[in-house]
């Protein structure tokens, strides 16, 4: 599909709108047609479709690329407006997938996260939600399985649900760092150094600095009440998987969790800071990681001047398995003389860790009271913690 933008018109622009329209983005009203009475891609269109691109997290350009249009197509469905099943090899992707997977999440159900997917965990758990309803469990959710959930989603609320635990534990948990829980994966390690670079008799290894980098976040989120775990010393015996570090991350009850490397290339040109969550090309993403990935990766250019790489959906083991909102941050090319010189000194290092407990402690404001970036004082974050702590009401 080509790009459709402002001023277009047509048969693609009227489903465009059709689709705003359902998502109260558009109001009725605002109907535009042009001379021979075509809908045309107006001022109204081109807001909505910003509104809507803000939302879900994709790039805000008011173009309908194939990308937003993707996104658009699966935000249209309403639970109940379709059947739905495992469908293969295109699994049916959209709204009421999530708005299902959300349902059965809140009443215990294992679906995995609520990626608006619907593959064979979600079927799976469709299909023991109809077995212990009585009906027959094809895994499919129809019109029978949608009355069920109707009758039964109210009342079975307060199980474990753990597609909730991405937005509800962090709205619910106010604003100070004491108390969370984060996990700190320093990259590879053990027989694995990562990207190694010789200087002299010197070698650097993505490895160590990227422990050093872990060690300093440790220090300096311990210091302001966080619990902090890093996921494997200076020189473990083995190189533990993504999949491990992962399992690891959920076992530890991670509120989120930082995986720091730093990246190489043959040109040596290649150079800059790129943060990645959890989401896949079709615009299905982990809001909240994606919004730990902006955060962190702003953060860390303004503080920085690491050259700006931006955040990437990626759909690793890694984001994929932590039930808690994870990022992967590459803190610059290890095989860049510009970024190398920068990442070797300590104090750059520093610079590095408060950008990112920056964008921690910015993850526990809500939307609407987010600052500036590069604004949050990152010494003060103690002391801020410490005031309000005094100035709890005595009971
Ligand atoms: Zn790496």
């Amino acid at each position: 599909m080509r790009t459709i933008r402002r001023n277009d018109r047509g048969g693609a622009v009227a489903e465009i709108r059709a689709v705003l329209r359902v998502l109260d983005l558009l109001p009725a009203s605002t109907a535009v047609t042009d001379a021979a009475g075509e809908p045309e891609f107006d001022e109204h269109t081109e807001l909505a479709v910003r509104a809507f691109q803000q939302s879900r997290g994709l790039s805000v350009d008011g173009l309908v690329s194939e990308e937003t249009w993707r996104a658009l197509d699966a935000a249209r469905w309403r639970l109940g407006a379709r059947t739905l099943y495992q469908s293969v090899p295109d699994p049916l992707i959209g709204d009421d997938v999530r708005q299902l997977q959300e349902r059965l999440l809140e009443m215990g159900y294992d679906v995995g996260r609520a990626d608006a997917i619907y593959g064979p965990r979600t079927a799976r758990a469709v299909a023991t939600f109809q077995r212990e309803v009585g009906l027959a469990p094809d895994g499919a959710c129809g019109p029978q399985t949608m009355n069920a959930l109707r009758r039964l989603g109210r009342k079975v609320v307060g199980g474990a649900p753990l597609a909730l635990r991405e937005i509800a534990k962090l709205h619910g948990s106010g604003r100070a760092l004491v108390d969370k829980t984060i996990v700190i994966d320093p990259g590879h390690g053990g027989t694995d150094p990562g990207v190694t670079v010789p200087d002299g008799l010197l070698r650097w290894t993505e490895a160590d600095l990227a422990f050093d980098l872990a060690r300093r976040l440790e220090g300096r989120l311990g210091a302001a009440g966080m619990r902090v775990h890093l996921t494997r010393g200076p020189a473990p015996e083995r190189e533990l998987t993504d999949r491990q570090r992962a399992h690891l991350a959920n076992e530890l009850g991670g509120d989120l969790f930082i995986s720091l490397h730093i990246d190489g290339h043959r040109n040596p040109e290649a150079h800059g800071v790129a943060t990645y969550h959890y989401g896949t090309e079709s615009g299905v993403t982990s809001t909240v990681g994606e919004r730990l990935a902006g955060l962190v990766q702003r953060e860390i250019v303004m503080r920085t001047g690491l050259h700006n790489c931006q955040t990437h959906a990626k759909t690793w083991e890694l984001l994929r398995l932590t039930r808690m909102p994870a990022v992967r941050v590459e803190v610059g090319y290890l095989t860049s003389p510009a970024d190398r010189e920068k990442l070797i000194d300590p104090l750059f290092r520093d610079r590095v860790v408060e950008a990112i407990m920056a964008a921690v402690q910015r993850m526990y404001y809500p939307v609407e009271d987010d600052v500036p970036t590069g604004s949050i004082d990152v010494s003060s974050i103690r002391a801020t913690i410490g005031a309000e702590a005094v100035s709890a009401p005595a009971p």
